[in-house]
């Protein structure tokens, strides 16, 4: 009986019944207590494990032996290319190229990227996607085929919204071309009375968009049979995309795994010719020789990099003189159209690339106009700012294609519209945008699929200027980002609650790390903050080895603890009483919260039921959804899920590959996606010292589109500064905002498609994402390829549509749009090219790879990636050919960013790497927005004992002084300074040697350099100037991200040295290449 209700809120069902709200899931709510559901009960999945996974990677691409590469050339020679056996190499993402005439094949090698098999030119059958997080089963993604998938949609909603005027018509086939109305804003042309070109009505605004072949008398453009009538309507179709495709798999072909094409194997680094060996003396910089001994500087080889003149800058602008031309300036220079993107960077010359301040978005090459309504970078970014017109020129950039998005950042402005009427694609139902072009007053053309879509009578007026007959002017299309409150037919049932259950790990070790008073501390101050309003329902469970519930009821003295230690067959006590009304109950659950440190204070219990604390969590939540919160400070070893240790300590640093990168049991990842049938997400915070097997415990927030925070060695003495960063965090994420039952739909306009997601969430259909919580914190990426030509189109447009109900309950629909210009020559792809997008996007598909494939997989794929495009651009992008590893200045950060990735904690290898941390970074990767991923990557690196007011930003009475960022190579340090290095999640502060007096004692205030504690977290507050600079910016920098990074004031023996040094990735290690080692790599493969 109960299985049935499950099952039909699982999709199963007619659609009709998915209302477990409280007071309408009867059936869950009688169950009777014991014999409820189980995640063992096997039917539920066995429809989807009838999916059969294609073999993973090694069969498409395997793996050949490593090839000795021969030494690298001296700098400045460019080598024949030696003759390379054919070996296969492994590529991220891009399809094989439809074989490109080869301008040149120096030697019987030529790149065999370029040749694809015939067997290969086709995408692989079916079966294969790499949707999913792990290999593992696309089979999770609940497709659609066991009846409409639910989402609280009134089956009716689909249905275009209504008109509150009937008489506008959609016009038929053979429907006159003009409006039927007659109505004409005075001044304005008569609306177009001849089928040539769309008129484009609003006058501002250049026209563009379809191909020619759309004519305004051309009936509406729709599946046969729609014309004048909606489609069918969807059950998802509010955020929907028209009719669901039948099985999505069939679609969604896996470029990373399918089509590689055969190449070599890049295993191996070159050995440094000996002139470059490192031979020469340390700089003159005042160096400890412990960091000269870590890391080894550049020396001056045969081609010096050429310094700029005015010292430190970011390469030869175009405001350099023609007396400082560099070699690259003066190709430039015959190129005279060249845009800076374009501008051709010797790599192995131009040392200073970094930019003084962070590397801003580039900007589309759009008209102004256009440019102007476009959507914030901050909110959605493409990899390529200029698409190309067909996917063979994409395939000759060998750059990947995607989008990468922060769809509910926190704004500070965001227009809200109200409104009866959302207008929509009646086709494709994409919202109406400023992208649209309108034909005339009554009808507009959608900028997705071109279909013509009336106006409706409401959207005549416009409610900011509060007048009449300029639909052009309303808010959704002058907005890129704007946000809807959806009138009741996006909704089935009552829009849920905010629901929030808090599941702690109440052991021993839980009690010995002192987590859970901060957390009840943290709760106690926040608990009138928690977003929510009247309905807000709280509820909490601990485990050991057995689970305590505890009854919360409305008039009760005080909290009753209810222990079930039946844990192989969990049930729930008091359903009624354990999740209870905030507001009501607020007293209770304060004494709750004050209560429950001393409560397991002299606890002895080791073991940890998380599983089955977990089911119990799940039974409570289901009927309402809401959000689970999981403390958890240990491996789980009792009962379901139980887990065991599968990290060998000895083998961090030296496995070539690394193993136990994906889940040991899909009992996690099983519960998660009962979790997203019933609205649920599960947060997971890890505080703890030992292995916990984040790659398996972290599949629960992975599909249920929870968060993931992870505290390693928390302990509330020893670890002052997780201490803090775990209190900074708990208050954020209790007061941050929250949105329910979400769906996420991203649309792009007909040609494109879309496939690949990267992030958390569950995948619905094709590109229907499923976000029982969606945080303002979370990223998301997805990788895209172009089905047909885009040839008579100048703009495409993405759009993505979250649809979420607030914490007030209110149904919301937030839209963000971004329009990009689509180009044909190689060059304008390059000129495009958004390197930070780039690799972002190139690191969530590295993690995919690591685990469906291998690390060192991985790893060569992102190498292959920088050599791919590079070669590509040498020789088919530029004009002139010329000595030297080349770059277009857009680009000219991608090389140095792949070794930043190479020695990533994600990613790197030969250096001592815990497998929790190298599974969170990889979760971080997938997860964050771009702007805090890339701080993860490439570390920020600042001189901070020289802070001036010069060029600070003043931010209301205060004033922040703004560093250079500087490159990261001990090189830049010197022993008189103090540096800050900004790596995200956490902050160094380096203390040198012989730092200034003045510094130690104005901001450190220490009379010495050894009066510098070993262990210091902050920085004290001095009522100097320069304390007062020093603080300022580091907490200008924290409040640029939502999560708080500890900081770690480290002197030159600190045993945190090494990892500070970690972070220099332009330097050579033991394990890895120095940056210019790097690029002589790149040239070498290049040049072949
Ligand atoms: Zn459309």
């Amino acid at each position: 009986m109960s299985t049935a209700g499950f099952n039909s809120q699982n999709g199963t069902g007619t659609g009709q019944t998915y209302t477990n709200g409280p007071s309408q899931n009867p059936v869950a709510l009688q169950q009777p207590s014991g014999v409820g559901y189980s995640v063992n009960h096997q039917p539920a999945y066995n429809q989807m494990q009838a999916k059969v996974l294609a073999p993973p990677g090694p069969a498409l691409y395997p793996s050949g032996p490593y090839q000795p590469v021969p030494p690298g050339p001296q700098v400045g020679s460019y080598p024949p290319a030696p003759a390379q056996p054919l070996l296969p190499r492994p590529q991220i993402g891009i399809l094989p190229s439809h074989t490109p005439p080869q301008s040149a094949s120096p030697s019987p090698g030529p790149r065999p990227a370029q040749a694809t098999p015939p067997a290969q030119a086709t995408p692989p059958p079916p079966a294969v996607t790499s949707t999913s997080y792990y290999t593992g089963p696309p089979a999770w993604q609940y497709a659609a085929p066991r009846g409409p998938a639910p989402n609280h949609v009134n089956p009716a909603a689909a249905a275009p919204p209504l008109m509150s005027h009937s008489s506008t018509q959609p016009p038929g086939p053979g429907a006159p071309p003009t409006s039927i109305h007659g109505f004409t804003q005075p001044g304005s042309a008569p609306p177009p009375m001849n089928p040539l070109p769309p008129h484009t009505y609003q006058p501002n605004r250049p026209a563009y968009g379809p191909p020619p072949t759309m004519k305004p008398t051309a009936p509406p453009a729709g599946p046969p049979g729609t014309t004048g009538t909606p489609p069918p309507p969807k059950a998802d179709d509010v955020a929907g995309n028209g009719p669901q495709a039948p099985n999505s798999y069939n679609h969604v072909d896996n470029r990373m795994a399918g089509a590689a094409p055969p190449g070599r194997h890049l295993g191996h680094y070159p050995s440094l010719p000996p002139g470059y060996q490192n031979t020469s003396a340390p700089p003159p910089s005042s160096l400890h020789p412990a960091l000269q001994a870590a890391t080894q500087p550049y020396t001056q080889g045969p081609q010096p990099y050429q310094q700029q003149p005015g010292g430190p800058g970011p390469g030869p602008g175009p405001g350099a003189g023609p007396a400082q031309l560099s070699p690259s300036m003066a190709a430039m220079s015959l190129q005279s159209s060249t845009p800076e993107a374009l501008r051709v960077v010797n790599l192995l010359q131009e040392r200073n690339l970094l930019p003084p301040a962070p590397v801003p978005a580039p900007t589309p090459c759009l008209t102004q106009d256009l440019q102007k309504l476009n959507c914030s970078p901050e909110v959605f970014r493409c990899t390529l700012t200029s698409i190309p017109q067909t996917q063979s020129v994409l395939n000759k950039a060998k750059l990947p294609l995607g989008l990468l998005l922060h769809p509910f950042k926190d704004l500070s402005q965001l227009p809200v519209v109200t409104s009866s009427t959302i207008v929509r694609c009646r086709s494709c139902r994409t919202y109406i945008n400023p992208f649209v072009s309108f034909l005339d007053q009554r009808r507009w053309k959608c900028n997705l699929c071109y279909r013509v879509n009336d106006v409706p009578e409401e959207f005549m007026y416009n409610p900011v200027s509060r007048s009449y007959g300029e639909p052009h002017k309303r808010p959704e299309v002058q907005n890129a980002t704007i946000e809807f409150i959806a009138p009741s037919e996006y909704m089935l049932r009552p829009p849920q609650p905010a629901v929030y259950l808090f599941v702690l790990d109440v052991s021993h070790n839980a009690v010995e790390t002192g987590y859970l008073s901060v957390f009840c501390q943290s709760l106690l101050d926040n608990i009138s903050a928690l977003p929510g309003d009247s309905r807000t329902k709280v509820g909490f469970i601990t485990f050991d080895s057995t689970i305590h519930f505890y009854n919360l009821q409305e008039g009760l003295s005080q909290p009753q603890m209810l222990i079930v230690s039946d844990i192989e067959d969990i049930f729930l006590p008091t359903p009624d009483s354990l999740l209870v009304n905030l507001n009501e109950c607020k007293e209770l659950v304060q004494d709750l919260l004050k209560s429950l440190p001393n409560l397991f204070e002299k606890t002895m219990e080791t073991q940890s039921a998380l599983g089955s604390a977990l089911q119990a969590a799940f039974k409570l939540l289901s009927p309402t959804g809401g959000r689970m919160s999981v403390f958890q400070t240990q491996l789980p070893n009792l009962g379901v899920g139980a887990l065991q240790s599968r990290e060998d300590p000895n083998q961090r640093a030296s496995a070539k590959d690394v193993q136990h990168l994906s889940p040991a049991t899909d009992f996690y990842k099983k519960l998660a996606l009962d979790c997203s049938g019933q609205q649920v997400a599960v947060d997971l915070f890890l505080l703890s010292a030992q292995y916990c097997d984040l790659a398996t415990l972290g599949c629960i927030s992975r599909y249920s589109a929870g968060s993931v925070y992870y505290y390693p060695s928390y302990h509330h003495q020893h670890n002052p500064a997780q201490v803090e960063r775990f209190q900074r965090d708990l208050k954020r994420y209790l007061t941050r905002k929250i949105g329910f039952e979400a769906v996420m739909r991203i649309r792009c306009t007909k040609g494109l498609s879309i496939h690949t997601f990267h992030g958390n969430f569950f995948v619905r259909s094709t590109d229907l994402l499923s976000l029982p919580n969606v945080n303002p914190d979370a990223g998301f990426a997805v990788q895209m390829s172009i089905e047909e030509n885009l040839d008579d189109m100048q703009v495409v447009s993405f759009q993505a549509a979250l649809l979420y109900t607030s914490s007030k309950g209110e149904r919301r629909i937030r839209v963000h749009t971004m329009c990009l210009p689509v180009v044909s020559s190689l060059s304008d792809v390059f000129a495009g090219a958004d390197v930070q997008a780039i690799t972002g996007l190139l690191a969530c598909m590295a993690v995919d790879r690591s685990v469906t494939s291998s690390l060192s997989d991985a790893r060569d794929a992102m190498t292959n990636a920088a050599i791919d495009s590079l070669s590509s651009y040498r020789q088919s992008a530029l004009t002139i050919q010329q000595p030297g590893l080349l770059a277009p200045a857009c680009l000219r950060l991608f090389p140095l960013y792949i070794l930043a990735l190479l020695k990533q904690k994600a990613f790197r290898t030969g250096t001592s790497t815990r497998l929790d941390e190298r599974v969170f970074a990889m979760y971080q990767l997938k997860y964050q927005p771009l702007a805090f991923a890339m701080l993860m990557i490439h570390p920020a690196l600042y001189r901070l004992d020289d802070l001036s007011d010069e060029g600070a930003l003043n931010i209301g009475e205060q004033t922040i002084p703004q560093p250079r960022v500087l490159q990261l190579s001990v090189e830049k340090l010197s022993r008189e300074g103090a540096f800050l290095l900004d790596a995200g999640l956490v902050m160094y502060l380096w203390i040198g040697r012989n730092c200034h007096q003045n510094f130690l004692s104005q901001v450190l205030g220490v009379s010495s350099y050894a009066a510098v504690p070993e262990k210091l977290y902050l920085l004290p507050e001095l009522d100097t100037a320069e304390s007062q600079r020093t603080r300022a910016f580091v907490s200008w920098l924290r409040d640029q991200r939502p999560f708080f990074p500890s900081l770690h004031i480290i002197r030159d023996e600190s045993q945190l040295k090494p990892h500070f040094l970690q972070n220099m990735i332009e330097d050579r290690t033991e394990s890895a290449l120095s940056y210019y080692e790097f690029l002589l790599h790149l040239q070498q493969q290049i040049s072949k």
